[in-house]
């Protein structure tokens, strides 16, 4: 039965309800932080607003109080679901590099013998024009596309994502283009709420010394959940408030979180900061882009990956000791340079392997069936290397070649 494309999804992320929902693979803080908002606001219904209700001359005021606390709250959780569980803009991975990309040129390496070696060149980054200005955008060896501007690969989540801002570890999702809007209206209204509910908390206690607690220490005592919330609602309030002001800041110069860290000490100009009021329109007034991906699509055809690459990419992952090396675009060299020769030779694999089976046997191996038989080896010249070929992995391939010809023989 064909699979949905949740179902053979290659980040880490982890889905609900079918494909519908998608979260980060740390979503399981999820329910820490709703329960660092619902708790505070149980108590506070129950100790405080509660009480609050017959304080008024007008009865419905203290019922206000109640009400705007119990909508304020919802209207915060859906702002937190809408940012944790939709898709922030991840750009779908392609099956292979883009093969426009190689050129091959004979001028670089010249053998001894005068015959020349022709090398495979693949450009790491290329610049492109944003409003004018040039930018450079690079290439993801993981997803294995030219990233957009501004997208980056979050290593938490393992996807390419546009206007990748930061990965939210609270709310278990990579906050990027798609979700930006909601994150933000997210921590703005969780600072409104400890607001609110610090001010109440101080009012109910300024009432109990009207009455009959004339000492505030004498109020304090008798209301302890009043006491209790305002320490908590100040505490929180430096953290998402002052979220909230660095998230307004990078507005007004339209910068994400990642920009800022980053490209901090660069004295270059942005090109995407177009004035304050633009800055505030584009984050908050403008259509949210669809998504790329549909979860629940079903996939056509199942593409595995030979063992040599899931290997290499093992490798990849081991070696990867600081999360934020994976968002640069380091070289992986072993997993591109069977994935290039994948590419480059699967249908010499399919007229040696195959022979002289049918053309009906040949339509049915999959790309994942295809084992590099070339001799290739790489050695790179910086970032924007080139790629020799030349034979040192020649029994390498040989070995992982006849294993695969074991395999078909059998199949045949
Ligand atoms: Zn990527
Ligand atoms: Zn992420």
């Amino acid at each position: 039965m064909a699979k949905r494309v949740h179902e053979v999804w290659k980040g880490s992320n982890k889905f609900i309800f079918g494909g519908r929902l998608i979260f980060g693979p740390d979503a399981i803080s999820l329910p820490f932080t709703i329960s660092l908002i619902v708790v505070p606001m149980v108590i506070f219904c129950v100790f405080v607003a509660r009480h609050l209700r017959h304080k008024f001359a007008s009865y419905d005021a203290g019922y206000a109080i109640l009400v705007v606390a119990i909508a304020f709250t919802i209207y915060v959780l859906v702002l937190l679901l809408l940012t944790s569980g939709r898709d922030p803009g991840i750009v779908p991975r392609a099956s292979h590099p883009p093969e426009e990309e190689f050129s091959y040129d004979t001028s670089v390496a010249t053998e001894p013998g005068g015959r020349q070696t022709p090398s495979l060149q693949f450009p790491r980054s290329k610049e492109v024009i944003v409003n004018g200005q040039p930018v450079k955008v690079k290439y993801c060896d993981t997803c294995m596309v030219y990233r957009p501007p501004r997208c980056s690969h979050c290593s938490i989540c393992d996807n390419c994502v546009e206007r990748f801002d930061h990965h939210c570890p609270y709310v278990g999702q990579c906050i990027g283009q798609r979700n930006y809007r909601y994150f933000l209206l997210f921590v703005s209204s969780a600072t409104l709420l400890c607001i609110y509910v610090f001010a109440m908390s101080a009012w109910y206690i300024k009432f109990l010394m009207d009455e009959d607690y004339p000492t505030v220490w004498k109020a304090m005592r008798h209301s302890p959940a009043s006491v209790a919330l305002m320490i908590y609602c100040f505490i929180t309030l430096w953290f998402v408030g002052g979220l909230t002001g660095f998230h307004l800041y990078l507005i007004t110069s339209n910068q994400t979180t990642y920009e800022n860290l980053r490209y901090k000490l660069d004295n270059r100009p942005n090109p995407y900061d177009r004035g304050c009021m633009h800055n505030f329109r584009e984050v908050f007034c403008t259509k949210i882009k669809p998504s790329r991906n549909n979860f629940r699509a079903y996939v056509q055809e199942e593409v595995t990956r030979p063992q040599s690459i899931s290997r290499s990419r093992e490798i990849e992952h081991e070696s990867d000791s600081n999360p934020r090396s994976k968002v640069e675009d380091d070289l992986e060299l072993g997993g591109d340079l069977l994935r290039i020769s994948q590419r480059r030779n699967f249908v010499s694999v399919d007229e040696q392997i195959v022979g002289n089976s049918s053309r009906g046997m040949q339509s049915v191996i999959s790309e994942s069936d295809l084992i590099p038989v070339s001799d290739a080896h790489i050695s790179s010249r910086g970032r924007s290397s080139n790629w020799e070929i030349s034979s040192d992995v020649l029994s390498t391939s040989a070995i992982v070649n006849e294993s695969s010809v074991a395999t078909r023989k059998e199949s045949q």
